[in-house]
Protein backbone atom coordinates (compact mmCIF):
# COMPACT_ATOMS: atom_id res chain seq x y z
CA UNK A 1 0.00 0.00 0.00
CA UNK A 2 1.06 3.65 -0.48
CA UNK A 3 2.18 5.64 2.09
CA UNK A 4 -0.27 8.72 2.51
CA UNK A 5 -2.58 7.47 0.41
CA UNK A 6 -6.38 7.24 2.29
CA UNK A 7 -8.29 4.30 1.43
CA UNK A 8 -11.45 4.42 2.36
CA UNK A 9 -15.33 1.98 2.10
CA UNK A 10 -18.10 2.56 0.67
CA UNK A 11 -21.18 1.32 0.55
CA UNK A 12 -23.25 -1.28 -1.66
CA UNK A 13 -26.14 0.72 -2.92
CA UNK A 14 -27.93 -2.76 -3.06
CA UNK A 15 -27.45 -4.44 0.03
CA UNK A 16 -25.46 -1.90 2.15
CA UNK A 17 -22.29 -3.71 2.25
CA UNK A 18 -19.17 -2.08 3.29
CA UNK A 19 -16.79 -2.74 0.71
CA UNK A 20 -12.86 -1.66 0.85
CA UNK A 21 -11.55 0.51 -1.36
CA UNK A 22 -8.42 -1.60 -3.45
CA UNK A 23 -5.36 -0.02 -3.77
CA UNK A 24 -5.31 1.27 -7.86
CA UNK A 25 -8.72 0.87 -8.21
CA UNK A 26 -9.98 3.37 -10.82
CA UNK A 27 -12.99 5.14 -11.99
CA UNK A 28 -15.14 2.91 -14.80
CA UNK A 29 -13.81 -0.22 -13.07
CA UNK A 30 -16.70 -3.04 -12.31
CA UNK A 31 -16.22 -4.60 -9.03
CA UNK A 32 -18.41 -6.97 -7.38
CA UNK A 33 -20.16 -7.07 -3.84
CA UNK A 34 -18.62 -9.83 -2.27
CA UNK A 35 -21.95 -9.97 -0.16
CA UNK A 36 -24.83 -9.49 -2.71
CA UNK A 37 -23.19 -10.03 -5.91
CA UNK A 38 -23.84 -6.95 -7.88
CA UNK A 39 -21.79 -5.59 -10.40
CA UNK A 40 -20.52 -2.30 -8.83
CA UNK A 41 -19.23 0.68 -11.10
CA UNK A 42 -16.20 2.62 -9.12
CA UNK A 43 -17.98 6.15 -9.63
CA UNK A 44 -15.19 8.27 -7.41
CA UNK A 45 -11.86 7.66 -5.57
CA UNK A 46 -12.00 9.79 -3.79
CA UNK A 47 -13.80 9.83 -1.81
CA UNK A 48 -14.57 6.04 -3.13
CA UNK A 49 -18.07 6.17 -4.30
CA UNK A 50 -19.93 2.98 -5.79
CA UNK A 51 -23.31 3.12 -8.19
CA UNK A 52 -25.05 0.03 -9.47
CA UNK A 53 -23.13 -1.06 -13.12
CA UNK A 54 -25.75 -0.78 -15.95
CA UNK A 55 -27.37 -4.24 -16.37
CA UNK A 56 -26.05 -4.62 -19.87
CA UNK A 57 -26.74 -8.50 -20.86
CA UNK A 58 -23.26 -9.63 -21.45
CA UNK A 59 -21.41 -12.83 -21.31
CA UNK A 60 -18.78 -12.01 -18.83
CA UNK A 61 -17.87 -15.91 -18.87
CA UNK A 62 -18.36 -16.53 -15.16
ZN1 LIG B 1 -24.08 -5.70 -2.02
Amino acid sequence: MIQGETMSNAECPECGAQIAQRAGIEVGEIISCGDCGSKLEVKSVAPFGLATAPSVEEDWGE
